[in-house]
């Protein structure tokens, strides 16, 4: 028997739900019955819907009507053609990290969840690995620290490891490794029409370039392969937090001042610093954690420069690279990165410098405007790493992604009650983000898609690559199915499904 079936039987047969003028009857018929086995398919609501891939938070998000696991990427290329085929909305969800205001324009669509891509392969004698688009930033870790490999990866375990990909992928390594997108070396996909291809230097190369830093406009990767490295000092790093009073600012951003020079910070560090407000006393703070990657000898000036503005308390450890996210933030910072379901929103600023002024200022609005708003859990983390390698890939091998330049990644991530608060929440971002490009060295918004917000416009989040996108997307996706975060305009300028 089809699981389709075993799923919804009694969904069918009582309901018949009409969605998008096609009952649940005739899609299992003309579309489940040509699916894979192992696929399922859910007519929403469905209590099973649980074991779906659950999103990360719940701002803005995609509503649908029907949810499906495809096994292969043939059914996923059956799934789009389908779809197409019928005008249904769809959207692909991998580690459901993703926020983007955009997502709420997708209605009563189709939700093509890749849970069942989970297959992790370590080709050690070509060092490559492969992994599928269920796969997150773990399990990268678990594969590589054993065999002695590395690869760079983001911050957070649990981001599906394509999806961070796709926007360029950050995270500690990269001041060593460069962008994930630099280790990418081929993907298999399914494009906007259906159609199952490789895309490469050597395969579909101008598709290679757009999913690289725009990938979720091109379709829908089901595996990628990428190089992976030895490990940098045997796969050990030191792991170094400190927390600050706020009588500390001023030395905090005059040391990451000090640093903004990639002369100065080493590219061996990732740095990221978070400015808070403690949930119970609602006093804000700033923490810093630190990965180093080489011996402690190495690392000690820097942490000495941290220690010297007289934390509250710090420690620091020497660990497996595997284990690094986790211990991060005496352990706690990064579980909540895997938290589902609470209502969180972004907004986002790349920097140039560290101006002190800004940030003692931004630091002081923050914690005087969230402080008395015991419904406001946010905070606002700045990522610093060495741009140096980023910034030296042959322009051959960029990708789209247009902004190697930044050196800080600003993320304000705001985890709050729910809507009612949208209204106060976005004013409040909106004036800060101002300040904050004011003040970062850009001449103009340098937005990293991944951490925003979905309101900067086609120029913040693609720069000087969107010409050669919108090219791309008149080729590949003439009708904008595909993007809704951060949605590319076809060369046509015609109105398209997820225009804002
Ligand atoms: C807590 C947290 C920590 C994060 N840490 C990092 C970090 O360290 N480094 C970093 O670079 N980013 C980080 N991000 C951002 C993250 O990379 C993006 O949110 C990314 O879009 C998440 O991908 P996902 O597959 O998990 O999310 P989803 O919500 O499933 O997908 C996001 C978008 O990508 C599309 N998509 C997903 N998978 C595919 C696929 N296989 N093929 C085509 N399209 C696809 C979806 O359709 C959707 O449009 C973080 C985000 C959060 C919430």
């Amino acid at each position: 028997m089809r699981s389709y079936i075993k799923l919804s039987l009694a969904v069918l047969s009582a309901l018949a739900v009409v969605v998008n003028g096609t009952d649940n009857n005739a899609i299992a018929d003309s579309l489940g019955l040509h699916l894979s086995l192992r696929t399922e398919i859910l007519f929403l609501p469905d209590p099973n819907y649980e074991n779906f891939t659950q999103r990360h938070s719940s701002f803005a998000n995609p509503s649908y009507n029907i949810a499906i696991k495809p096994a292969t990427t043939q059914d996923v290329s059956k799934i789009v053609k389908y779809a197409n085929e019928h005008n249904f909305t769809y959207m692909a969800t991998g580690g459901g990290h993703g926020i983007s205001r955009g997502f709420s324009h997708v209605q009563g669509a189709i939700d093509i969840d890749l849970g069942k891509f989970n297959k992790t392969q370590l080709y050690l004698d070509d060092n490559l690995v492969t992994v599928g688009a269920a796969n997150v930033l773990a399990d990268f870790a678990e594969t590589l620290y054993k065999a002695g490999k590395e690869i760079p990866t983001g911050n957070s375990p649990c981001v599906s490891a394509i999806g961070a990909t796709i926007g360029a992928g950050v995270g500690p390594m990269q001041g060593l490794r460069g962008l994930m997108i630099d280790s990418l070396r081929s993907v298999l996909m399914v494009t906007p029409n259906g159609d199952i291809v490789t895309a490469s230097k050597t395969e579909n190369p101008d598709l290679f370039w757009a999913i690289r830093g725009a990938g979720a406009n091109f379709g829908i990767i089901t595996e990628a392969t990428y190089e992976v490295y030895d490990a940098t000092n045997n796969g050990q790093h030191i792991n170094a937090d400190f927390v600050y009073g706020p009588e500390s600012a001023h030395g905090v951003f005059a040391v990451m001042s000090h640093w903004d020079s990639d002369d100065v910070y080493p590219k061996e560090m990732s740095m990221s610093v978070t400015l808070g407000v403690n949930s119970t006393t609602r006093l804000p703070f700033i923490s810093v954690s630190v990965y180093y990657f080489g011996p402690y000898e190495a690392a000690k000036p820097y942490l000495q420069a941290l220690v010297d503005i007289e934390p509250v308390r710090w420690h620091n450890a020497s660990l497996g690279w595997d284990g690094m996210t986790q211990a991060a933030g005496f352990g706690q910072t990064f579980a909540k990165a895997c938290v589902r379901g609470r209502y969180t929103s972004h907004y986002t600023a790349g920097l140039n410098q560290t101006d002190v002024h800004t940030w003692k200022t931004v630091f002081r609005q923050f914690a005087s405007w969230s402080g008395p708003r015991p419904w406001f859990q946010g905070s606002i983390i700045l990522q610093r790493y060495n741009a140096k390698v980023t910034q030296q890939v042959p322009e051959a091998d960029c990708g789209a992604y247009p902004w190697r330049d930044i050196g800080t990644l600003v993320l304000m991530a705001n985890t709050y009650d729910g809507p009612a608060h949208d209204a106060e929440v976005d004013g409040f971002y909106r004036t800060l983000r101002e300040s904050i490009y004011k003040g970062s060295g850009f001449s103009s918004p340098h937005v990293y898609i991944n951490f925003g917000n979905g309101d900067e416009g086609t120029e913040a989040w693609y720069g000087p690559s969107l010409p050669r996108l919108r090219k791309l997307k008149q080729k590949w996706d003439p009708r904008g199915r595909f993007g809704p975060g951060f949605p590319i305009p076809p060369e046509s300028g015609v109105h398209f499904c997820f225009d804002t």
